[in-house]
């Protein structure tokens, strides 16, 4: 039967809203045998009732359809014969993934303003007070370096905004290549020791050359946000430990610290963009919320698997296994990355 092939689900029903048949998509749409005879408009699912009745009445109208949880892009057709509706037919299409994408897109968009517009308006408010020449002279270096702190926050916050938006488009104009991941751990852990030794935490790189394909850009990414994270998370007298290790099957990049540790139950929302467990600590030590969801994309577009274990007041301990010996980047859906 030809529709059995079709990823649209088909429903046939009579004139007065009962199921003759449905095709193979359908079924599994609507889980087999559930709905079968009047079911369907016995389901319960708002507005399903009013929309069968115009088809009955010959009218073509679409809605979106919720049922036991799922969205379904529906739209009834009237068969018409001799005048008359002889029955209808109904085109489902399962659009609950991508309801769940466009939701949180519209959460990102209104995060992003939210955002940008705290900065701005500490800007905006001190530059102004400044203007008016109401703060006192010795006041000014203060003032000065509120506005500056807060520009430089709104720059990595764009920045991040900007990578996250590269890698949603698929980051396809970026270079793929054999990538020393040891020789790249060993320049981000260096640009990052002026900051380690700031916070009084000991950065310690282990491991041996191990090559991986990749975008080498994307890998310096991940284990920058990584380390970073270790350093910022941790407590003076601390310690990260960054291992880059060529296994059997893979190659192995951990970054662990003695920091703070996470929750259970905040460990995988922390991978959410703009999520975070302390949201003013991690403003205050420069967080933009974003790091770890750049981190989450970037590893998906290799194809490696990522492993977080945490212990609160313990600390962290993130491992990335990269597939060994690929030679070209495959194909990799990043669409429902968010
Ligand atoms: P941020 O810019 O806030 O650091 P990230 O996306 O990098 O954003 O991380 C999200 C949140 O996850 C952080 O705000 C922090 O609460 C938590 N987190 C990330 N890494 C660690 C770590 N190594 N130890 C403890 N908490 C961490």
């Amino acid at each position: 039967m030809l529709t059995s092939s079709m990823t649209e689900g088909i429903v046939l029903l009579n004139n007065r809203g009962r199921i003759l048949s449905m095709n193979h998509a359908a079924a599994k749409l609507l889980g087999t045998g559930r709905y079968s005879g009047d079911a369907l408009s016995a389901s319960g699912a708002p507005g399903l009732g009013a929309f069968i009745q115009r088809a009955e009445k010959g009218e073509r109208s679409e809605m979106v359809l919720s049922l036991d949880g799922r969205s379904y892009q529906a739209e009834a057709s009237p068969v018409v014969s001799g005048g008359k509706v002889s029955g209808i037919v109904l085109l489902l299409l399962d659009v609950t993934e991508k309801e769940k994408v466009e939701q949180l897109r519209r959460e990102f968009t209104a995060n992003v303003s939210h955002e940008l517009k705290t900065p701005l308006q500490t800007i905006s408010g001190s530059a102004e007070l400044m203007a008016e020449g109401m703060v006192r002279a010795e006041d000014i270096p203060r003032f000065s370096r509120r506005i500056y702190g807060e520009a430089k926050r709104m720059i990595r916050l764009v920045e991040d905004i900007l990578r996250l938006s590269h890698l949603d488009e698929g980051a396809a104009d970026m270079k793929w290549d054999q990538v020393d991941l040891y020789a790249l751990a060993e320049d981000t852990a260096e640009s990052l020791f002026a900051e380690a030794k700031a916070a009084k935490v000991a950065l310690h790189l282990s491991g041996e050359p191990a090559f991986v394909f990749g975008v080498r850009q994307l890998l310096q990414g991940i284990i920058y946000n990584l380390c970073d994270n270790a350093i910022k998370y941790n407590r003076p007298g601390g310690s990260v430990f960054l291992k880059v290790r060529e296994e059997a099957e893979e190659v192995s990049l951990t970054v662990e610290d003695t920091g703070i540790g996470i929750l259970a139950e905040h460990q995988e929302r922390i991978f959410e963009r703009f999520y975070r467990v302390d949201k003013s600590h991690s403003k205050e030590i420069g967080g933009t919320g974003l790091g770890l969801s750049i981190v989450k994309h970037a590893v998906k577009l290799h194809q490696a698997k990522l492993e977080l274990s945490s212990v609160p007041g313990e600390g962290t301990k993130i491992t990335i296994q990269f597939p060994k010996d690929r030679k070209d980047k495959g194909s990799c859906s990043t669409e429902n990355i968010v």
